[in-house]
């Protein structure tokens, strides 16, 4: 890893020049700008100076979450950003202590795992890494110009990008296109990117795709805690089980407001609006979420959004490839958006980059390289966020129910069962661990507790009026009692958001 003292390592190679200035653009410039002389970040948009809401970035009013390989991954590249987020109101968040998790077969424990998610708007995510990158010398944004297509050189080299002006004057909206030089391109513009059709206009194959249908609509909206509302918890996840498929999920995040989703799987439209959004948090498998968002104020409308499946293109296969070029973040690989890691893939592909220019310059050649370790960074992110289905019934399957039981009581399985959570996620064999093992084995069947392990105080207090929905079928053993390993922290009451009208 090279140093990110901004000095820059070593001499420079010309003009790199990166396609979006979304968080796998603003991550790839910082790793160039150690090994160019100069890097130009072209984004369509226009670029705010803080944390701006962009039409590129529609995905960016949904709940985003830092995973740790991502908050840790940007750690590296721009040191103390962990503070700076903070600064400005990202929430951290340790995990499952500071976040109630319903799994597949009950409420987890509240423990300290070793696990911490960071918790922000995802425009804030972004002002935040803008911010770093723009006090880097060798690093300019050029907003309001759109890549177009990429100029071949001889040899099979890249050599520059066809941009064009977002021109309000040009009868087309769009300007004249015009040549832009580089010694090396990265394509960082999304899961829209062009770089299959901009490669083929260069006389290069099209690249094989890996597909997984993963068909689902998002609803979100932003809330003002009750007033009086205390809770001992931060977050609040409420996962999918089978039969009962809808997953929903709290965070906090700055300005003391909670930012709500809903993943309905297989739906072809999000619910519209709040009373759509009520009706549908009281479809998930615990009205706990529905409760508090009926006591809570919106504060702003439902965004909606609706996503078919995910998409690798596996550059790394093709034989033929320009030198010099590279595709990275959603442009080359967009994964499930339930799975909530697209910004770890982002921030790993930076970090792959910056590996191994670190280790061979930009020689000729390095694409190939590159696009190989790209595709290692993708690959258990793919398997994570797409795993093989497992027969119903099937050894496999019924040891997971297990696990998933044994994870309502026992830290070590419920580590376990959060472990998609994890910077370096444990090998398949971790499930055989003696003491998960133990856990597993030793959990006799039984109706799993109700009542999530936290106490909440306000208007917000879960009241019931009709009888509880059933709780997905677990194989949780009876008599059980779900297991402290450690108090939960001392109830907090929600700050105010900042300027915010509250319900009375
Ligand atoms: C509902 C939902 C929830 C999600 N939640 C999470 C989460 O909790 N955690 C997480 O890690 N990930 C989450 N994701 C995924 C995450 O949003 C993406 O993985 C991430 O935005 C990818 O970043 P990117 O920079 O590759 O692409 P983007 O953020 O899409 O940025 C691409 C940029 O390129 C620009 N651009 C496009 N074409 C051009 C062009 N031709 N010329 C110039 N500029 C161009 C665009 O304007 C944009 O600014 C979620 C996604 C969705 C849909």
């Amino acid at each position: 890893m090279s140093a990110y003292a901004g000095a820059g390592a070593g001499g420079g190679h010309g003009r790199a020049v990166v396609v979006g200035a979304g968080l796998a653009g603003l991550t790839a410039a910082r790793a160039l700008a150690n090994f160019m002389d100069h890097v130009t970040v072209i984004e369509r948009d226009w670029v705010p100076s803080g944390p701006g809401r962009r039409p590129g970035v529609p995905q960016a009013r949904h709940t985003h979450t830092l995973v740790p390989a991502a908050h840790q991954g940007l750690e590296r590249l721009f040191p103390g950003i962990g503070q700076d987020l903070a600064g400005a109101g990202a929430v951290p968040l340790t995990v499952p202590r500071d976040l109630l998790v319903l799994g597949p077969a009950g409420w987890l424990p509240r423990f300290d795992a070793g696990l911490s998610l960071l918790s922000a708007g995802r425009d804030l995510i972004d002002a935040a890494v803008r911010a770093r990158l723009r006090t880097d010398p060798k690093v300019t944004f050029l907003p309001g110009h759109e890549v177009v297509g990429l100029r071949g050189g001889r040899h099979d080299t890249v050599t520059g990008v066809w941009v064009r002006a977002r021109d309000r004057a040009a009868a087309d909206g769009k300007g004249i296109r015009r040549l832009l030089p580089a010694e090396f391109v990265v394509d960082a513009s999304g899961r829209g990117s062009h770089a299959p059709r901009w490669l083929a206009e260069l006389g290069y194959p099209a690249p094989p795709q890996t597909l997984a249908a993963a068909p689902a609509a998002f609803a979100t909206a932003a809330f003002a805690p009750p007033v009086g509302h205390v809770a001992d918890w931060k977050s609040l996840l409420v996962t999918a089980a089978p039969g009962l498929p809808r997953q929903g999920v709290l965070h906090p995040v700055e300005g003391g407001r909670w930012s709500v989703t809903l993943t309905l799987p297989g739906a072809a439209r999000p619910p519209a609006g709040h009373p759509a959004l009520l009706h549908a948090a009281r479809t998930l498998r615990h009205p706990l979420l529905h409760d508090l968002l009926t006591a809570a104020t919106p504060l702003g409308p439902v965004y909606g959004c609706t996503r078919t499946g995910a998409r690798w293109h596996r550059y790394e296969k093709l034989r033929r490839w320009p030198d010099q070029f590279l595709v990275v973040g959603d442009a080359l690989a967009d994964l499930d958006a339930a799975h909530g890691h697209g910004m770890a893939l982002a921030v790993q592909c930076a970090l792959a980059l910056d590996q191994v220019l670190t280790g061979h310059g930009t020689a000729v050649g390095i694409s190939h390289r590159l696009r190989h370790a790209l595709a290692r960074q993708v690959a258990p992110a793919w398997r994570q966020a797409h795993p093989a289905p497992r027969p119903a019934g099937g050894l496999r399957a019924r040891y997971a129910a297990r696990i998933a039981a044994a994870a309502t009581t026992d830290p070590h399985a419920a580590a376990l069962l959060l472990h998609p959570l994890h910077p370096a996620p444990p090998p398949a064999l971790a499930a055989l661990r003696p003491r998960v093992l133990r856990a597993a084995l030793r959990t006799p069947p039984g109706p799993a507790p109700f009542a999530p392990p936290s106490t909440t105080h306000g208007p917000d207090t879960p009241r019931r009026r009709t009888p509880a929905p059933p709780m997905a079928p677990a194989v949780r053993p009876a008599g059980a009692v779900p297991a402290r390993p450690a108090d939960p922290p001392p109830p907090t009451p929600a700050p105010a958001p900042a300027g915010e009208r509250r319900r009375p």
